[in-house]
C-alpha cells in the first residue's frame, strides 16, 4: 500500500519533474537550516517549482493531502522562518528568478520571488534604484524580503520593504491565486497587501511582486568617524538626527566588530577604537555639501578625532564592505555566535549599549554590536564556543536578557529579521493575549487549515475553528497547549 506522504511525493514529482523534487538525504541537507544554524530540521521533501502554476499545483496537492509546507527563498533568514518541517514539504522558489517587467516611466519593476535584492537595483541602474538594502542583498530573495519586511542600511531615510511593494500575486494555502494591491500606491479597502508584507510565509506564497523603484540621488558623500566609545558615537547619532539632517544611512560598529571586520576587509580601520560611525548623505549636491560639514562638526564635538571621508567610489565601496562584512567576519573571532535583532528608540542608544556591555560582563561573554543606528535597530552578536558544554544555552539566555533590555527601553523584539521560530517565545512579552488572538484570526482568514509555515511567529500552537467537519477536541487543546479560533 502506498503511504500518504509517498503518494504526495509522487504527485509533487509529476508537477515539478524528477530533477526538481528532492527526497535523498544528501539533497535535503542543503535545506535543513536557514541563516540561523542553531536550528536544523530535514524536510520530508523539497520541491523547486518553475512558475506560479507549479507553485499552485504543489500547494493544492499539499492541501488535498493535509500536509503542511514551508516556503523558502534563498535561506538567508536569521530567525528560522524557513526552517522546514520533518513531515512537511519545503517549497523553494529560488528557480523563479526572472525580472518580468521594467517600467522606467512609472518607476515600477515586476519580479518573480527568487530574484535577489541586488538584481533589482542592478536592473534599473544608474537612473533608478531599489532602496531597501539588507546586508545580505547579494543572496537574499525579494520573496524573502517581502515575507520578512526586510530593512537595510538605507531604510532610515528611505523606508522598509513595505514602503516599496505595491502589488503581489499570492498562492494561498488552498491553492487559490489572489492579487493583493496593484501597480498604484494605494488601493481602496482593507490593506491586505500590508498584512502580507512581514507575514513570514504564514499567509501564502508570493509568486509575483511589483516594486517601486526611485531616482538615484545626484550625489553621495560618505564618511567614517571613529570614537572612543559607543556611548559617544550614540550621542553623535542622536545629535545628527535632532539637527534635522536625514542621512541616507547611519551605521555603527563597536570595538569587537571593528576588529573582526578589519581582519576581513583590510580597510585600514584603527583596531582598538571604541566605535566606528559610518554616515552617508545623498541627494542634491549643494545640500549634501552643506549637511556634510554639519555632520563633521557634530562628530568632532561628540569626541571623534579621526574622521575619514571617502575620496571616490572605490573607497566608499571599501567602507561599506567593512560594514557589511561584520556578520560573517565574526566567525574569525568566535567559533559560534547568535545574531540578535532588537529595536530601541534612537535616543536610548547610549544607555542600552551600556546595559548590553554590563550584561556581557556579567556572563563573561563577548558581545559585538553592529547596527542601523539611525533606526535604533541593534544587532548584538553574542559570541560563544558551541564545543563547550552549556555555552550555547548561556548565550541564548544572554540574548534573552538583551531582548528584555530592548523592551524595557520601549523597543521591539525584532527590527527586520522577523520572529520565525527563534523569537516566538518573546512574543508574549511584547503583545497581550488579545493582540495574539487578533493575529491568529488574521492568519486563520488566509489559511484556515493551518498548513502555511505552522509553528512560526505565534508563541504557542493555535488552531483555526473554520476547519470544516464535526467539532472534535484536538489533543493539543485537551492538553491546554493550543486554542481554537
Ligand atoms: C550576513 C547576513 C546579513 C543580513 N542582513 C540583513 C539586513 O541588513 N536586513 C535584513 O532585513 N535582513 C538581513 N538578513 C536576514 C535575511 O537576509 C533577510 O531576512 C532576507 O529577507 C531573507 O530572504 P531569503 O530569500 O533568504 O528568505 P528565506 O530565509 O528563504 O525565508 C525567510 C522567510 O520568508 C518566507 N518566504 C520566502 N520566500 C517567500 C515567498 N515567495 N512568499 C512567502 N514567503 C516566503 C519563508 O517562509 C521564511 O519565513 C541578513 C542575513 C545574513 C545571513
Amino acid at each position: 500500500m502506498v503511504r500518504p506522504m509517498e503518494e504526495l511525493i509522487g504527485r509533487l514529482r509529476a508537477i515539478v519533474g524528477d530533477e526538481w523534487c528532492f527526497t535523498q538525504e544528501h539533497q535535503l541537507r542543503t535545506y535543513e537550516s536557514d541563516g540561523l544554524l542553531q536550528y536544523a530540521v530535514r524536510p520530508g521533501v523539497a520541491v523547486l517549482p518553475a512558475d506560479t502554476e507549479q507553485v499552485q499545483a504543489c500547494v493544492k496537492a499539499c492541501a488535498e493531502a493535509g500536509v503542511a509546507w514551508v516556503a523558502r527563498g534563498s535561506g538567508s533568514g536569521l530567525s528560522g522562518g524557513a526552517l522546514p518541517l520533518a513531515d512537511g514539504v519545503l517549497i523553494v522558489v529560488s528557480r523563479m528568478s526572472r525580472i518580468l517587467e521594467i517600467d522606467r516611466a512609472n518607476q515600477r519593476v515586476c519580479v518573480e520571488p527568487g530574484v535577489t535584492n541586488i538584481a533589482v537595483s542592478s536592473a534599473v541602474a544608474p537612473e533608478l534604484f531599489y532602496p531597501p538594502d539588507p546586508s545580505s542583498q547579494i543572496v537574499c530573495s525579494i520573496g524573502g524580503n517581502v515575507a520578512e519586511n526586510s530593512g537595510g542600511a538605507h531604510c532610515f531615510k528611505y523606508g522598509f520593504t513595505t514602503n516599496y511593494v505595491c502589488g503581489l500575486e499570492v498562492v494561498l494555502a488552498d491553492g487559490e491565486i489572489v492579487m493583493l494591491g496593484g501597480q498604484e500606491l494605494d488601493q481602496p479597502g482593507y490593506d491586505l497587501l500590508g498584512a502580507f508584507v512581514g507575514s513570514e510565509g504564514t499567509l501564502g506564497i508570493a509568486t509575483k511582486i511589483w516594486l517601486r523603484v526611485v531616482p538615484s540621488p545626484e550625489t553621495v558623500k560618505t564618511l567614517v568617524a571613529f570614537f572612543d566609545s559607543t556611548h559617544a558615537a550614540g550621542e553623535a547619532v542622536s545629535e545628527i538626527v535632532q539637527s534635522g539632517v536625514v542621512p541616507g544611512a547611519i551605521e555603527m560598529m563597536d570595538k569587537v566588530a571593528i576588529q573582526a571586520s578589519e581582519a576581513m576587509a583590510n580597510a585600514g580601520y584603527p583596531v582598538g577604537r571604541g566605535a566606528a560611525l559610518l554616515v552617508e548623505l545623498d541627494g542634491a549636491e549643494r545640500e549634501c555639501e552643506a549637511r556634510f560639514d554639519q555632520v563633521l562638526g557634530i562628530c568632532e564635538r561628540c569626541g571623534s578625532d579621526d574622521v575619514r571621508i571617502a575620496r571616490d567610489e572605490t573607497e566608499r565601496a571599501l567602507f561599506w564592505k567593512t560594514r557589511k562584512a561584520a556578520f560573517p567576519a565574526m566567525g574569525r573571532i568566535s567559533p559560534n555566535y547568535f545574531v540578535q535583532d532588537g529595536v530601541i528608540p534612537r535616543t536610548r542608544l547610549p544607555e542600552v549599549l551600556d546595559a548590553i556591555e554590563g550584561l556581557a560582563e556579567e556572563y563573561g561573554m563577548v558581545v559585538a554590536n553592529v547596527f542601523h543606528a539611525g533606526d535604533g535597530n541593534l544587532h548584538p552578536l553574542v559570541c560563544f564556543d558551541g564545543r563547550v558544554d552549556g555555552e550555547a544555552a548561556r548565550a541564548e539566555e544572554l540574548s534573552g536578557r538583551i531582548m528584555d533590555a530592548c523592551l524595557q527601553a520601549g523597543g521591539s523584539i525584532t527590527g527586520e529579521h522577523g520572529v520565525g521560530v527563534d523569537k516566538k517565545r518573546y512574543m508574549a512579552k511584547m503583545f497581550a493575549e488579545a493582540d495574539l488572538d487578533a493575529f491568529q484570526r488574521l492568519r486563520c482568514a488566509f489559511d484556515p487549515a493551518g498548513l502555511a509555515n505552522p509553528g512560526k511567529v505565534m508563541p504557542t500552537p493555535r488552531l483555526c475553528g473554520e476547519v470544516p467537519g464535526i467539532y472534535r477536541e484536538h489533543p493539543l487543546e485537551a492538553a491546554g497547549l493550543a486554542e481554537r479560533f
